[in-house]
């Protein structure tokens, strides 16, 4: 299929070459999974114990609840609650696949572990620039997710008629949520033939949105309601909103991880407003999340001032310090980035 034949001939050769010596095989991704790096990482994992493989998917950390109804998920060895066996497991991997991050500071504190562990490693993501010592990489930054790009590899290594209803359920799912149901990142006609070809395999992606997308807990949707009532502040010059959650709000609203999840995302529905952020203190740091619209670069913000990154109109970053002073470094930087604006938007009304 047409949508199989875009990489580079040597490198598929390779990795169908490293994927035939390797037994055992791990795959992992970035710290604070989402629906991608969850259900690339899964995704793999379906299709290589098809393959016969001891494979094993190590993530950083737990995954939000909205994504353990994807198949498999109680399988996942999660480093944060089983730190020996995930180093057991990286220790005994012949291969690690790292799907959905493009920088080791990524997985945290796996990151070493996986750095230093004597697999031979390929990463598959759509991040820029990356930054990861790997065997084979495969990074495509204009592909809407890395599930998008497990699905075009799986075509070009020829597997696509092994593909089962797990496996595509995984990829589906990660493409729905890192394209917010198909709305962002998906220009391309051909992630909509892809769409297609994993609903031909009976993919369920109305259960998907049920699940990754809209539901939720009475005291999340409070907690959200919370956030924008009370906490949504609007800096008109700057096209901006931000909104702020501090360690004492979250505990009020018995926070859980997951919990605010596409929260960044509903003040860009106020006409006029180019970008949002969002940030939430964490136990560990600060939780930066921005998102904008038309072209308006988040990403450089993020890694201005957050020591984080993304893509262009969704990115974050993680600040060591008081969220007094996230916000205000967020308030006092945010007309340095005027000059990005779009010059004529609609006002809001
Ligand atoms: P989210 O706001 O959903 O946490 O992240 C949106 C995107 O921003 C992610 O897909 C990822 O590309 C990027 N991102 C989020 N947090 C970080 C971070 O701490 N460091 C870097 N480099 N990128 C991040
Ligand atoms: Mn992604």
């Amino acid at each position: 299929m047409s949508i199989a034949n875009n990489f580079p001939k040597g490198e598929i050769k390779e990795l169908k070459e490293l994927l035939a010596v390797s037994q055992r095989i791990v795959v992992t991704c970035h710290v604070r999974p989402d629906g991608d790096a969850i259900g690339s990482s899964m995704a793999w994992y379906h299709m290589l114990q098809g393959m016969g493989k001891d494979v094993s998917v190590v993530i950083p950390d737990r995954a939000p609840r909205s994504l353990m109804f994807l198949p498999g998920s109680r399988d996942m060895v999660v480093f944060t609650q089983h730190d020996l066996w995930s180093r057991r497991l990286l220790r005994d991997a012949e291969l690690v696949l790292m799907c959905d991050f493009n920088t080791s500071s990524r997985q945290g504190n796996l990151g070493d572990i996986v750095s230093e562990c004597n697999a031979r490693k390929v990463l598959i993501d759509h991040h820029k620039h990356p930054d990861i010592n790997c065997d084979v990489v495969f990074s495509y930054p204009e592909m809407s997710s890395a599930s998008e790009l497990s699905f075009r590899l799986m075509a070009a290594l020829g597997l696509y008629l092994d593909m089962n209803l797990d496996c595509a359920t995984c990829l589906l799912t990660g493409m729905v949520t890192d394209t917010q149901n198909f709305t962002v990142n998906c220009d391309n006609h051909e992630t909509y033939e892809i769409m297609l070809r994993l609903l031909e395999k009976g993919v369920d992606k109305s259960r998907i949105i049920r699940e990754a997308v809209k539901s939720t807990t009475y005291s999340a949707l409070k907690l959200n309601s919370y956030a924008i009532g009370e906490k949504l502040e609007i800096f008109e010059r700057h096209k901006a909103a931000v909104i702020t959650l501090d360690a004492g709000e979250l505990k009020r609203f018995g926070y859980e991880k997951g919990d605010t999840e596409g929260l960044v995302n509903e003040p860009l529905r106020i006409r006029g407003i180019v970008y949002s952020a969002f940030l939430r203190e964490d136990a560990d740091c600060v939780k930066v999340s921005m998102r904008s619209v038309d072209g308006f670069p988040v990403d450089k913000i993020c890694r201005d001032h957050f020591g984080g990154g993304g893509h262009l109109m969704a990115a974050g970053g993680e600040f060591y310090g008081s969220i007094k002073d996230a916000y205000d470094i967020l308030l006092n930087h945010m007309g340095d980035y005027d000059k990005y604006l779009p010059k004529n938007i609609s006002k809001q009304d």
